[in-house]
């Protein structure tokens, strides 16, 4: 496939260049070629009038909760969980999963996003939805004991035996992660073994880290010490760690964060609706981005993402300086794809990186005049892209879903009432 003339590209590579008038030329899903009058015979995309930017990452979401939309807009993270959002779960399927999982697929897609970083059940189901729709995606079972030691060993089990599902698709784009859903929930014997079987597999571990302060309260109360300094000693920032949230942290959890560099995902959407607090970005040296669920947000839209986490830092910090436009791009691409452990094959628009590309039109109302296509991106864009190559295929093709049919998949969730 050869993409003639791109008006502009937004590399994203070291120096952050923008080319204008280039070709890329995709063979076997990668970038083969940057440059002018490339030639090739067959699929020749005209990108006169589109803007090219890497596929945007979401490194933390539960997809298939496309489900819950708008079903808890006014509470608090513990009541919101206890009294809409777990009761409403406990009555999902496999099936069902799916379906909510393709409906999150879309949404992402249609708004840039070909990776996203997820954390649920039936996770089989998840896999299958992300394969369907040609998405990347990383996924892991959820795990909570509630401290009640029985439970622990059947839990890493089950966990162990989707891990096993998800590797026997041999489908490079959907990978297993370890997934213990956070200090609140899991006992230290589950937060070791979740340790332990991440390392088994050579994965990495995902999973909500002080998220509000009655978690790091709680932890200080039953622990005696809060949750990164927990994780810390039990061993778990030694494997690949990506905390979701990471908002209440002292200033020894800030320091020992930049020191062993696990990521941090700011999901600024999701923490402002449920009051939960605002991430401390500006201190730490590796943070990307996510939406959280749709519950909780309530769209999967990065670009929205992008611009809220600009603004809440500067809100946070009352400094302009907290946070600047690049960097929120940054972590919302090549930041992503690091956080990922993919950063040699993706979040950038280079030779020999993989095809992940996201086509915007130039004219857009929200895109001109353009002084500068960063802050355009950042501020103004609305998500509503034109094209999505992931892995050099098309998923999104003049704003329509390539890959399944997305009318009839609205239509069979629209009544879906938990
Ligand atoms: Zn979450």
């Amino acid at each position: 496939m050869l993409l003639r003339n791109c008006r502009f590209i937004v590399t994203q590579n070291e120096k952050r260049e923008i080319l204008e008038n280039n070709d890329i030329l995709i063979e076997n899903g990668k970038i083969l070629e940057i440059g002018t009058n490339l030639s090739k015979k067959d699929e020749i995309i005209d990108c006169s009038n589109k803007i090219i930017i890497p596929g945007l990452v979401n490194c933390h979401t539960h997809a298939a909760m496309n489900l819950l939309r708008g079903v808890s807009d006014d509470k608090n993270l513990q009541e919101w969980l206890n009294e809409d959002i777990w009761p409403m779960e406990s009555k999902l399927n496999g099936e069902l999963c799916y379906h909510g999982t393709l409906l999150a697929a879309a949404e992402m897609l249609l708004t840039g996003t070909t990776y996203f970083n997820d954390m649920y059940f039936h996770t089989e189901y998840v896999a299958r939805a992300a394969e369907k729709s040609g998405m990347r995606c990383f996924i892991g079972k959820v795990m909570f004991d509630f401290f009640d030691g029985e439970k622990t060993g059947k839990i890493i089990e089950d966990s162990e035996k989707e891990i096993k599902k998800i590797l026997d698709l041999k489908n490079e784009r959907i990978k297993p992660t370890v997934t213990p859903h956070s200090v609140e929930t899991c006992s230290d014997e589950l937060l070791t073994q979740s340790r332990d079987l991440a390392n088994k597999y050579n994965l990495f571990l995902h999973m909500h880290l002080s998220e509000t302060e009655k978690e790091v309260n709680d932890c200080l109360k039953t622990r005696g010490k809060r949750p990164l300094i927990l994780l810390n000693e039990l061993g778990l920032l030694k494997n690949k760690f990506i905390g979701a949230h990471g908002i209440h942290f002292s200033e020894e959890e800030i320091n020992i964060l930049n020191k062993s560099k696990p990521f941090i995902v700011y999901n600024p959407c999701s923490n402002a609706k449920l009051a939960s607090g605002i991430c401390p970005a500006r201190e730490l040296n590796s943070i990307c981005l996510g939406t959280d669920s749709v519950a909780s947000n309530n769209n999967l839209n990065l670009f929205e993402e992008m611009k809220f986490g600009v603004f809440l830092q500067r809100v946070k910090y009352n400094d302009v300086g907290a946070m600047s436009t690049q960097r929120i791009f940054d972590s919302a691409t090549m930041e992503g794809a690091r956080a990922l452990g993919m950063e040699k094959e993706l979040g950038s628009i280079e030779i020999g990186k993989k095809a992940d590309l996201v086509l915007i039109d130039k004219n857009n109302i929200f895109l001109n005049p353009n002084y500068n296509i960063i802050s355009n991106l950042v501020y103004s864009f609305n998500g509503a892209v034109s094209d999505v190559i992931v892995n050099g295929k098309f998923a999104v093709r003049n704003k329509e879903i390539v890959n399944f049919d997305l009318g009839e998949l609205i239509k069979k969730v629209e009544d879906f009432r938990g």
